[in-house]
């Protein structure tokens, strides 16, 4: 198959979140089925021009719309010896030669014109691909940025013979996320004007939903957990008001876990760490702890104190208003933090405030900061993630790899993948609490620190983790059915039978 992945962000160009990482691996397995992938995503000023090979095709391409103007995109292509796949570049300056990729460092909100930088991508994809004289048998589309192109090849582009056996397939990454703008924005789309009516596929409460319009308009639909799957079509606390268009489209709707990359997560051969470890030999794992404990500036002591990792975006998503809660609790136990994140100012100054009054049981990093994130991976011996929902997590399948013992809410990917300890049975891979209850998540915490005590568990807690495999092998092959589904779907399947 010919494979187009369109993601807003992809490891290691650009990223916020798991996504980059999903979009940065997930291709290469697809490639390595002996499937034909390019990936495309905006050329953002973060990208590291210096340190890539990027190339200029000159494509004839036509000028888009964008507002009431036209504009003249380019297109970057990596000279990429490593992989088989390609990968490319719309490049837009105005557009996307910014700081960060969604958000306004001035604000710290959304830029202002999201829709149009979003809607120009999309467009810019469909074009690209007629430009290449490339015709997918897929285009896969990954969160709110690029769900406009289902709905463009339904409506613009239907009667488009280069795309008559193109199937579309969306992943929802997080629903929490739809991308919705005003009214107005809806004839920036370009789409016909009769298309915006109450419960039209681009109408939400009398807004514009980019999310929605994928929703309906793709062939098929997934998500990246099976939990999280269920959960979204169930209540507004998991599908943020699309619940009732998902479970419409429940049977075009799957589950399917991330995987990891581990040539970049594991262990034995990770490049950011000191001291390299393994299943086999875990003396690593100590001598990354004490690397980290001085690097972040923790008083020496010959005392062994458990120490907990949070790796995080600081947003409301991920349980910090739980711990927030009962951080005066928590940091009168016997126990270490180091956080690592970046997000909402509030919890920026709550975790300041905590560093302040505590300044020899918390670090706090409020940077993106990948080198040191490998490192609290290594070096810590829980890794903390209390979240209100969770599409999938990545964070804690790293955990596993590193011997690193999660903590988690029982929600969407974590309960998923993480399975609680059971003191009678002295099975498990983790610490699991069910309600998003503060006192439940303490009492996860103590538990942790209790089983800590005995050494000869704790280790076996941590092999049985190590020992689970994530890899995306699996999961590239469930994708690969699902692309098969969706070239079902539109019957090109049958008709190339
Ligand atoms: P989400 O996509 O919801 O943010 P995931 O757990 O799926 O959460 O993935 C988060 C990814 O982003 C992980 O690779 C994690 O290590 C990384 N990450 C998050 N915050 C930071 C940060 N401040 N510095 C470095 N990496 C970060």
């Amino acid at each position: 198959m010919k494979i187009a992945i369109v993601s807003p962000e992809v490891f290691p160009f650009a990223k916020t979140g798991g996504l980059a990482d999903v979009a940065g691996a997930l291709p290469k397995e697809i490639a390595k089925l002996g499937h034909d992938v390019k990936v495309i995503l905006p050329f953002y000023k973060t990208i590291d021009e210096k340190n890539l090979s990027l190339k200029n095709l000159n494509l004839q391409m036509p000028e888009l719309p964008v507002a009431s103007n036209k504009v003249k995109v380019k297109l970057k292509s990596l000279d990429n010896k490593e992989s088989t796949v390609e990968f490319l570049f719309l490049d837009y300056k105005p557009f996307y030669n910014r700081e960060n990729l969604y958000i306004d460092p001035k604000s710290g909100k959304d830029y202002q014109d999201n829709d149009e930088r979003f809607i120009l991508f999309s467009k810019g994809v469909i074009e690209i691909l007629k430009s290449l004289d490339w015709s997918p048998d897929i285009i896969h589309c990954n969160d709110w940025q690029s769900a406009l192109i289902p709905a463009y090849l339904k409506t613009i582009y239907a009667g488009d013979s280069f795309f008559k056996n193109t199937a579309t397939v969306f992943s929802i990454h997080n629903i929490a996320y739809q991308g919705i703008f005003p009214k107005e924005s809806f004839k920036k789309i370009g789409v016909a004007e009769n298309l915006f009516y109450p419960i039209s596929p681009f109408e939400f409460w009398g807004k514009v939903n980019f999310m929605k319009a994928g929703i309906i308009y793709a062939d098929v639909i997934n998500t990246v957990s099976e939990k999280y799957k269920e959960e979204i079509q169930k209540s507004s606390d998991f599908g943020y008001g699309l619940e009732g268009v998902l479970s419409s489209r429940g049977t075009d709707l799957y589950g399917i876990l991330n995987g990891i990359d581990y040539s970049e997560w594991s262990p034995e051969n990770d490049k950011y760490i000191p001291f390299k470890y393994s299943f086999k030999d875990l003396s690593g794992k100590e001598k990354n702890k004490k690397e980290l404990l001085s690097n972040c500036g923790f008083p020496k002591g010959k005392k062994d104190i458990p120490l907990i990792g949070i790796i995080s975006r600081l947003a409301d998503q991920k349980g910090f208003d739980l711990l927030e809660k009962i951080g005066d609790e928590i940091l009168s136990l016997n126990l270490r933090i180091v956080l690592l994140g970046t997000g909402e100012l509030k919890y920026h100054d709550y975790f300041l405030g905590l560093e302040r009054k505590y300044p020899e049981k918390i670090k706090v990093n409020l940077t993106f900061d990948n080198p040191l994130a490998h490192l609290i991976e290594a070096g810590s011996d829980m890794f903390l993630m209390p979240s209100k929902y969770e599409p999938c997590g990545l964070n804690q399948l790293y955990s596993l790899k590193y011997g690193t013992i999660p903590i988690v809410r029982e929600t969407g990917g974590l309960a998923d993948t993480i399975q609680d300890f059971n003191p009678k049975t002295k099975k498990g891979t983790g610490f699991v609490f069910k309600n998003y209850d503060p006192d439940e998540l303490l009492d996860a915490i103590k538990g942790a620190l209790k089983v800590y005590q005995d050494k000869k568990l704790w280790k076996k807690i941590m092999l049985s983790g190590m020992a689970k495999d994530f890899s995306w092998e699996s999961s590239a092959k469930k994708y690969v059915e699902l692309y098969k589904a969706a070239l079902e779907k539109t019957g090109t399947l049958q008709r190339s039978k």
